[in-house]
């Protein structure tokens, strides 16, 4: 069977590559080509930020109100659930993402978000009208929200098709246009969404570039056409976006990685705990930047704890994403399950205890991808580089505290500030801990609580900006300030004018 093409899509239909060349996708789960995409450079970059370009200036799209751009969102939901079952397929065999939660989580996440931004763009103040002040004279002034232009869009891998969304909703809500540039692993749905959802659309106001990042992304960032670029993805990346962005003074949200830290403490029920942290930590098996990977746990519940995690752990289900009962599922290619596997092996020589896994699992039928059972790293501490560095995969380090100062010191003790929680059978004395924890989410009592309508993003180096919600659409907004004069006489304008010309 031929192996398809995923090519770019820009100004409202699929464009192959100009330079020709396109690079294999991989089926993480069995290390198949699954497609081929297109390897984009500079040249398709140009076309598709000239057609977004248009676009903006298309009277169609810049004068569409925002109530009908929320009638055109609110389209969208019937677009992706008529399209629902292709699209989980697409998303589990490049991702690696289990058939499971895409189905069930990740779709959640998608509908809800898009009548989120639907229902808040009917609503949002986009032009509000100051009260008359008589200083220096009586003006009118009126504060307007404008889209801020060309966007650039560029998600991670770990979760192709909700990343696509979370960018693409707000951008649009706000009347920008866009370039997304998928990840190279993960290309597979946002091509497949931009063809399902253009058609709502004007022409050239949602475009998608495929390529590699060092190639297609950086051209983004460098590009003066584009005004504003969302990132999702490594740290390390994330400060060089900044970097490049500064020579043209971009509008850059950037959403990078973490180290996500839980505090259990001794009065927390070790059962609730249990389930919650592991699922904490190894939803898309630990491939997920908002992951609790650190659990602080007071020294009284230590071992019981450690006991009921392995129990839990050791009873997961590794194995096919495609196959509904599957709970955990592959790294997204052999080299990032090897540095997992590394950092695990770090830890172990650095004086780490193994509760569980801690190795590579073969799965049949899936030889050729790299899967790695669930692990728990007990006696660990902040020095290590596996409780210091991300990991993004099936890893979780325990800690152990004496009090709640210890805990929350070493909660603060790192670099990241995405997410942290509190397990605890006091939830007034937790709301004072969360106040003390560096993170741009708290949860209390859980894990993931993502809500679409709740700013997300990262205190420290886990980003910059905030993602979803009221937060999430004003950062695809500029601000305007429209100064009417009333006063026609120029003699009368004796506090402005009065000071360079003298009236008789
Ligand atoms: P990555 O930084 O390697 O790549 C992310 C995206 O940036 C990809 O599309 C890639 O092609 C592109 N890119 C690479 N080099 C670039 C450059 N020089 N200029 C512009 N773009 C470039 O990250 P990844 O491996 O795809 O994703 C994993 C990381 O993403 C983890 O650190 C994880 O924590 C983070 N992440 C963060 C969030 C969040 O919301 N905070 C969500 C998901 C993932």
């Amino acid at each position: 069977m031929a192996i398809p093409r995923l090519d770019h899509f820009i100004d409202g239909a699929l464009v192959a590559p100009n330079g020709g060349e396109y690079m294999d996708v991989e089926n993480p789960a069995t290390g198949e080509v699954i497609a081929e995409v297109a390897c984009g450079t500079e040249y398709d970059l140009n076309l598709a930020v000239a057609a977004a370009q248009r676009a903006l200036d298309n009277p169609d799209w810049r004068d569409m109100t925002p109530t009908d751009r929320s009638v055109v969102l609110n389209q969208f939901v019937d677009v992706i659930q008529q399209n629902a079952q292709e699209l989980a397929y697409l998303e589990a065999i490049s991702s690696g993402g289990t058939l499971s939660r895409i189905s069930k989580l990740d779709f959640l996440l998608i509908i809800d978000s898009i009548m989120t931004m639907a229902d808040l763009v009917k609503t949002y103040p986009f032009t509000q009208s100051l009260p008359a002040r008589a200083v220096p004279e009586l003006t009118d002034v009126k504060v307007v929200k404008e889209p801020i232009g060309v966007c650039g869009l560029i998600p991670a891998w770990n979760l192709p098709m909700v990343l696509f969304m979370n960018k693409l909703l707000p951008a649009l809500a706000a009347g920008n246009t866009v370039v997304v540039k998928p990840s190279e692993l993960t290309p597979h749905t946002s091509v497949r969404l931009a063809q399902l959802l253009a058609p709502l659309l004007p022409p050239g106001v949602l475009n998608v570039v495929n390529g590699v990042g060092g190639v297609v992304g950086e051209a983004m960032t460098l590009h003066p056409g584009i005004s504003k670029i969302s990132f999702t993805g490594s740290t390390a990346v994330g400060k060089r976006i900044l970097v490049n962005a500064a020579a043209s003074l971009k509008r850059v949200t950037l959403e990078l990685g973490g180290k996500g830290a839980a505090i259990v403490t001794a009065d927390a029920d070790l059962n609730a705990v249990a389930h919650g942290a592991l699922y904490g930590v190894l939803l898309h098996s630990g491939q997920g930047c908002e992951s609790g990977t650190r659990l602080l746990v007071h020294e009284s519940i230590y071992e019981p704890l450690l006991e009921k995690l392995a129990h839990i752990a050791g009873g997961l289900q590794i194995g096919d994403p495609m196959n509904p009962d599957t709970q955990i599922g592959p790294m997204c290619h052999a080299a990032h399950g090897q540095k997992v596997l590394g950092y695990i092996h770090s830890a172990l020589e650095q004086g780490a205890r193994l509760v569980c896994g801690g190795e590579r699992v073969r799965v049949l039928g899936c030889e050729g991808g790299f899967f790695i059972a669930p692990t728990i790293l007990a006696d660990c501490n902040n020095q290590m580089s596996a409780v210091r560095e991300e990991i993004f995969g099936p890893v979780l380090a325990v800690i152990k505290y004496r009090d709640e100062a210890e805990a929350i010191a070493i909660a603060n003790d790192s670099d990241y500030g995405l997410s942290a929680g509190i397990w605890t059978g006091d939830v007034l004395a937790a709301q004072k801990i969360a106040r003390r924890l560096q993170a741009g989410s708290v949860w209390i009592n859980d894990w993931h609580m993502l809500r679409t309508d709740v700013p997300f993003g990262g205190y420290k180096q886990s980003g910059q900006g905030r993602e979803m919600g009221i937060a999430g659409l004003e950062s695809y907004l500029e601000t305007k300030a429209i100064t009417t004069a009333f006063q026609r006489d120029p003699a009368k304008k004796t506090l402005t004018y009065g000071i360079v010309h003298t009236f008789d």
